[in-house]
């Protein structure tokens, strides 16, 4: 049997997994988070060799070496599934939007944001270990919008799988909440719960904390703590990077860091970048930490960027982990430091080791409407909120080579904030016109810990 790859834990207390147990359980058992023993190495020739090829196929080839312990076949098979649907057939297009500077679109997948990418393939892969391990599990989300319907859209009519989403009751959008309200699939229950993101956040962490429930349940993660979608994320800076032929500086719209992280994961394994710059709006304490060296929560402020209203971005550590030298003490010390204290400094070497890879800037929601207005008069393009963080950090940076600006998200999915700046309101696209006809189906609970399990029991049983 071939060697597969290893999996350690970012805090250092729980033995190494095979790719099939970090895939179920999404964390360590130590509250750590998973990451390869080394990372698996692409030659410049293999690289450059991806120019021009299908997405699915490039993706096959990084996601054989970190995936691989799943088994080819179940790769050959679930990773052009997972692309099959996306409405360009380029998956995530690059395209030049002024001289050097470059959008990449991610917003092609099912529900017009970038987790489709992850969570499409991230779908197939779960119900076929579960499957081939005879169990079947719980998956359970709390949602400020885009997340729900990503996993919506990826475990809907998926075997062996009960999915529960919890979102705050009036606080998505209309579009958000049709897009996960109207689902036909009996295994998906929406939860709509009289409270805030952070009260919904607050039910999931402490129904996983319950170790007899997570238990009986089977209780499984698909939030961006899970490898396996920062994995599938790595390939497409793989591709842009490809295609451009030299290093590029990749701007990323930033909440709980799992995309700017796959953009190291990729760096890692051999890809040339210039810098990532993590583009956040005023939740702000990722650019607060690279200035002041101090990761201090503050309180989360809403803003147009909503999935980007985070104040712990929970894969910060993973990017801690690789600055300490991978020294597994020390982070784990860094993380109850950070537990008790709310805050954390970060050694000078590993502050300094950040640093030389990322850049971080903060964008206000006046610059954010200003971006769209911009580009819009610029190119007749609409941008959604979040893309627009990511071009109105890059207007500030002076750096050589290609910049590519990450689009997380199709503007038709956050109308408002688009009408707004530019007067427009941005066309559904076809495929989701049935969003207003489909019937919608949500329970709605008070924000209250026994109510919610309870729902979970009657409607799961069982595992
Ligand atoms: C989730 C999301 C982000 C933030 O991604 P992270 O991996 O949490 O940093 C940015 N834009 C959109 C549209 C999203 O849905």
């Amino acid at each position: 049997m071939a060697e597969h790859l290893r999996y350690v834990s970012t805090r250092g207390r729980s033995p190494a997994q095979g790719i099939e147990d970090v895939l179920i359980a999404g964390l360590a058992p130590d509250g750590g988070l998973f990451l390869p023993q080394s990372w698996p190495q692409l030659s410049r020739a293999e690289i450059a060799s991806f120019r021009g090829k299908p997405y699915a196929l490039v993706a096959r080839e990084i996601l054989g070496r970190l995936l691989g312990g799943l088994g080819e076949d179940v790769l050959d098979r679930e990773i052009p599934r997972a692309y099959a649907e996306f409405a360009s057939e380029d998956v995530a297009p690059l395209r030049e939007i002024a001289d050097g500077r470059f959008l990449l679109e991610l917003f092609h997948g099912p529900t017009l944001a970038f987790k489709d990418i992850a969570l499409q393939l991230l779908g197939g892969l779960l119900a076929q270990a579960l499957r081939r391990r005879g169990q079947r599990a719980t998956v359970l989300a709390a949602t400020s919008g885009d997340t729900g319907s990503a996993a919506i859209a990826a475990l809907g009519g998926r075997e062996g799988i009960e999915l529960f989403v919890i979102h705050p009751l009036g606080r998505v959008s209309e579009v958000q909440r049709r897009q996960m309200t109207t689902s036909r699939h009996v295994n998906v229950h929406n939860i709509a719960l009289e409270g805030s993101f952070d009260d919904a956040q607050a039910i999931v962490k402490a129904l996983f904390a319950d170790r007899e429930f997570a238990a009986e349940q089977n209780l499984t993660a698909v939030n961006s703590i899970n490898f396996v979608r920062i994995a599938a994320q790595a390939v497409y800076y793989f591709t842009a990077a490809a295609a451009l032929g030299v290093a590029p500086t990749f701007v990323v719209p930033t909440g709980n860091f799992g995309d700017v992280f796959a953009g190291e994961a990729a760096m890692r394994m051999g890809l040339p970048v210039e810098q990532l710059i993590i583009a956040t709006n005023a939740n702000d304490i990722l650019t607060r930490t690279f200035a002041t060296g101090t990761y201090a929560v503050g309180s989360v402020q809403a803003t147009l960027s909503p999935s980007m209203d985070i104040q712990v971005a929970s894969n910060f550590e993973r990017a801690l982990y690789e600055a300490l030298g991978r020294d597994a003490n020390a982070c784990r010390t860094a993380m109850e430091q950070f537990a008790l204290r709310r805050s954390l400094a970060i050694a000078p070497a590993a502050l300094e080791a950040l640093r030389a890879r990322y850049g971080a800037v903060a964008i206000s929601d006046a610059q954010t409407l200003a971006a769209i207005a911009r580009h819009y008069e610029n190119t007749g393009q609409l941008v959604d909120p979040h893309t627009a963080v990511a071009l109105a950090a890059a207007d500030g940076l002076t750096l050589e080579g290609p910049l590519v600006m990450l689009a997380t998200a199709h503007p038709a999915k956050f109308p408002d904030a688009v009408r707004t700046a530019t007067g427009q309101i941005p066309p559904l696209p076809e495929r989701l016109r049935a969003l207003y006809e489909g019937e919608e189906r949500q329970t709605v609970l008070a924000n209250d810990l026994d109510l919610v399990r309870n729902f979970i029991t009657s409607r799961a049983g069982a595992k």
